[in-house]
């Protein structure tokens, strides 16, 4: 998108209040602005009721406890926040991105000078993926730079430090895919850099455990329980590049992708191959349905599919 000012909000809400955009309503002094201090939640929104919410308030929760802070507004405000960042940009199917940062301070790693978050919520429209990604499959890119290890910059912190990704999606895009698929530093398999990764192999449905070092995604989980309900054997561990290529189904899940199938993956070494057939898997589209279908249950959202 090279004119995201066109859909530039129209109210954005900062520490409890709808303001303009257009004025500066964050300090240059913010330790987001200066140093990624802070964590983030990227909520969907179909027919003006969010999905998830109160999985994705638990994680906000784990990840500023993860950087020694706390939720500074309660459960409800937050909640009241959702709605009226929509309400007050006209927007029924969207997207809302909430920023808590430990606020301003003085310049220097020491954070005792920072006397209140802040916190921003910015709304803005659903961009809907290409319908024919979701027919034909996308294509992932190993690349070659590794996931944050768990014990420098734990990737189950949901943090502002975005920069592991950026540079994850650059070299992606780079060799033509539409997601990097990261290693950790043993070689196993972490996640994308929006997404969790899933495969099906033997008829069971596999994905890289939590130790791994990966953000618990929210999708991850309601997918997980999906295939539960469809008795598909479910299976998390440690896994390698190679359990991908010989993968029946690949697919990619998060919160505005859903269920995202993989039809081809490019190694390390830079050559495609082919998943499965080269055609979007049965449980893929399956469990995209169902996925659907509990938003539809949830929100009264319908889909053409
Ligand atoms: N991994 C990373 C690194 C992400 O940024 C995201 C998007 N939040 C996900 C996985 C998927 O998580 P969720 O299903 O909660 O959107």
């Amino acid at each position: 998108m090279r004119n995201f000012k066109k859909t530039m909000p129209k109210k954005i809400w900062v520490n409890g209040r709808l303001v303009d955009p257009r004025r500066p309503a964050v300090s240059v002094f913010d330790r987001g602005f200066l140093y990624g201090d802070g964590v983030y939640e990227t909520i969907r929104v179909y027919d003006g009721k969010p999905f998830q919410l109160e999985p994705h308030f638990q994680r906000l929760a784990r990840s500023l406890r993860g950087i020694g802070m706390r939720v500074p507004f309660g459960r409800a405000v937050l909640g009241d926040a959702v709605a009226s960042v929509m309400a007050a940009n006209r927007l029924a199917d969207g997207v809302v991105r909430l920023t808590v940062t430990r606020g301003e301070g003085a310049l220097g790693f020491d954070p005792a000078s920072c006397r209140r978050p802040t916190v921003v919520l910015l709304a803005v429209p659903f961009a809907s993926h290409p319908a024919v990604h979701y027919e034909k499959g996308v294509r992932a890119v190993f690349v070659r730079l590794r996931r944050n290890a768990k014990n420098a910059l734990d990737p189950s912190i949901k943090s502002l430090n975005n920069l592991n990704n950026i540079l994850a999606k650059m070299e992606s895009m780079k060799k033509g895919g539409q997601e990097a698929l990261m290693l950790n530093q043993e070689g196993y398999l972490t996640e994308g850099t929006i997404s969790n990764i899933f495969f099906i192999s033997g008829g069971v449905l596999k994905t890289p455990s939590l130790d791994c070092g990966l953000l618990d995604g929210v999708t991850r989980s309601v997918v997980l329980s999906l295939a539960k309900r469809r008795s598909l054997a479910v299976w998390e561990g440690r896994c390698r590049p190679r359990h991908l290529f010989s993968a029946e189904e690949v697919f990619l899940t998060s919160t505005t992708l859903e269920v995202m199938p993989v039809t081809s993956v490019v190694d390390e070494q830079g050559r495609l191959r082919r998943i499965g057939s080269g055609q979007v898997g049965e449980w893929s589209g399956r469990l995209l349905r169902d996925y659907r279908r509990l938003i539809t249950k949830a929100t009264g959202k319908k889909f053409k599919i």
